[in-house]
């Protein structure tokens, strides 16, 4: 399976970052092997479009409906007539802030879907609960009630994302990765068959480029979602190049 390697710019991006997008998608040309796209604020999307030729470009987040009367919210449909290809659905910061629960993130990414979006559905445990003995729990729990009924092909992603790996510099220990990992494949298989082995599963946290290597090697780990080092592309393109070796 090829790895696929995402940034998630959050809300960070002006039309000054401009080159620095550029500059990503170069790299990420580079490295022809690997997936990759940066998940960018819709307010970029347009510009950063017209700048990047065929590299992929994301949104953060959709709207369950296509229009209609939600201010200030932006639907799958929108981020594709924007130049979207992809979109991050049910981010733990968005389950923490906007409250979203795993009914919402699973109606988002229908709708995703529907707009002929690629989606990550993001899952992973709070330190609370991992310190609790409850992460593989928390985890399987999320993962089913946010998937949809149906998958083929590989529209799909699953990111595991322990939350106090985001954004922190602690990065989960590799048995700890390899055993959420293995026992989301097994969930997906179960669930979908042999569909759910073309679902990829990408670790987020605190992934950079000194530890990508350890990191995209563990079996089940398909790729990465990255905030932090995804803002530069001297910062993105190690992981990128990590990913690329990986491949060979
Ligand atoms: C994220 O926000 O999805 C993330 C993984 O952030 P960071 O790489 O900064 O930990």
């Amino acid at each position: 399976m090829r790895k696929l390697i995402v940034g998630n710019w959050k809300m960070n991006g002006t039309s000054r970052d401009l080159p620095e997008i550029a500059a990503i998608a170069a790299a990420a040309r580079r490295h022809a092997s690997v997936d990759s796209a940066l998940c960018l604020p819709a307010t970029l999307m347009d510009r950063a479009r017209q700048t990047v030729g065929d590299f992929a470009i994301g949104g953060q987040d959709c709207h369950i409906s296509d229009a209609g009367a939600h201010t200030g919210c932006v639907s799958a449909a929108m981020l594709s007539d924007a130049g979207a290809v992809l979109a991050i659905i049910g981010h733990s910061e968005r389950r923490a802030a906007q409250h979203e629960q795993d009914s919402d993130v699973r109606a988002k990414a229908k709708a995703a879907r529907a707009a002929g979006l690629k989606v990550i559905i993001c899952i992973g445990e709070t330190l609370e609960q991992r310190e609790m003995g409850e992460a593989l729990k928390v985890v399987l729990g999320q993962l089913q009630m946010s998937l949809p009924d149906a998958v083929t092909g590989d529209w799909l992603s699953v990111a595991y994302e322990p939350v106090w790996a985001i954004g922190t510099g602690r990065v989960a220990e590799v048995s700890d990765v390899l055993d959420m990992h293995g026992a989301i494949r097994a969930a997906l298989a179960d669930r979908f068959g042999d569909e759910g082995f073309k679902v990829r599963i990408l670790y987020g946290g605190s992934m950079n480029g000194d530890n990508a290597v350890q990191l995209l090697t563990v079996p089940n780990v398909d790729g990465g979602l990255i905030g932090g080092a995804s803002l530069t592309a001297a910062k993105f393109e190690p992981i990128l190049s990590a990913a690329a070796a990986l491949s060979k």
